[in-house]
This record gives structure tokens, sequence and C-alpha cells, in this order.
């Protein structure tokens, strides 16, 4: 017989097995208190790690994109860019930084994004397997976990990249 601890609860938009805590959750980022913990944890870890700070955009990429929320304009917005992002780090080797600039610039000529129905599956890497990961692989399980939800899009995949071809890489 499988149990939970009972302090434990899933998130609804990873699945991921987070603590069940009263707290703060973004604005429109999805997910629950927990994972928006966790979360808030492995980005204070960044501060004292250069290899996983120098990741930390496609970690940011992922999060935003795992964690859809409910349809609406911003949340929309945040797939879009954030899945178009993905894209370009992971398919066309731009470096995480690029992708931030990316962002700034699709944001910049918002055209008013349609809402992309989310995947079904939400891949099978979580931000705990990021938080979990020791410091000489946790840069790689960034990419891992960038990776599995940028293949959990897949449906989307064609539309997204031709957002990403309109971006221009300077
Ligand atoms: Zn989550």
């Amino acid at each position: 017989m499988t149990s939970r601890p009972a302090d434990l609860v899933r998130c609804p938009d990873c699945g991921a097995l987070v603590p069940d805590v009263d707290g703060p959750t973004h604005a429109y980022i999805g997910g629950n208190a927990g994972c928006w913990a966790t979360w808030g944890e492995l980005q204070a870890r960044a501060y004292a790690d250069p290899a996983l700070a120098a990741v930390m955009p496609l970690a940011v990429d992922a999060y935003a994109a795992q964690h859809h929320g409910a349809e609406g304009r911003r949340q929309a917005q945040s797939v879009w860019v954030h899945l178009a992002s993905l894209c370009l780090v992971l398919e066309r080797g731009w470096t995480p930084r690029e992708g931030i600039r990316a962002k700034q610039r699709l944001l910049a000529h918002d055209p008013g994004f349609d809402w992309l129905s989310p995947p079904s599956d939400p891949g099978q890497v979580t931000v705990l397997d990021v938080a979990g990961a020791p410091a000489d692989e946790v840069a790689s399980a960034v990419r891992a976990w960038a990776t599995s939800v940028w293949e959990a899009w897949s449906a989307h995949h064609a539309a997204v990249r031709a957002l990403a071809g309109t971006v221009e890489r300077r």
C-alpha cells in the first residue's frame, strides 16, 4: 500500500508533491503555495551558486510554461513568451540571457496572445528535481526540466516556433 505524508499536496499544474503550506502564489503563474515556495528556495539558492544563476532564466521559462494557470490574458501571454524562449534556447542555441531579451521584445509588441490549451501531461520533471539536485548537477537538471516542459507542449511547437522565428537575435 502506498501512502502519502499528510503534509504534502500535489501541485495542480506540475503534479509535484509539495509542502501543504499557506503562502503566496504568483499573480498569474499557476501552481499552489507549496510549489511557489519551492521555486522561491531555488531562486534564493541561485544567489550563492553561479552555475545555477547562469541557467536560472531557463528555469524561469520551465516553471512559467509548466505552471500555465487558468485561462486568461496574462496567463496566455506568459505561456507564449516563455515557450518561445524555451524554443530559442533549446532548439536554436540561444543563451538563456538572449532568451530574456527575446521575451522583452515579444512583450513590447504584444499582439494579444490566444490561450494555448495546456498539455494534459505536464512532463515528468518538476522544480523538485532541480531543487534536489547536488550543486554539480543542478545546471544539467535545469536543462532536463526545460527540455521536458518543452516536449510536453509539443502540440503547439509549430505555432511557438513561428513566433520565435519573428525575434531577431541581438
Ligand atoms: Zn508546480
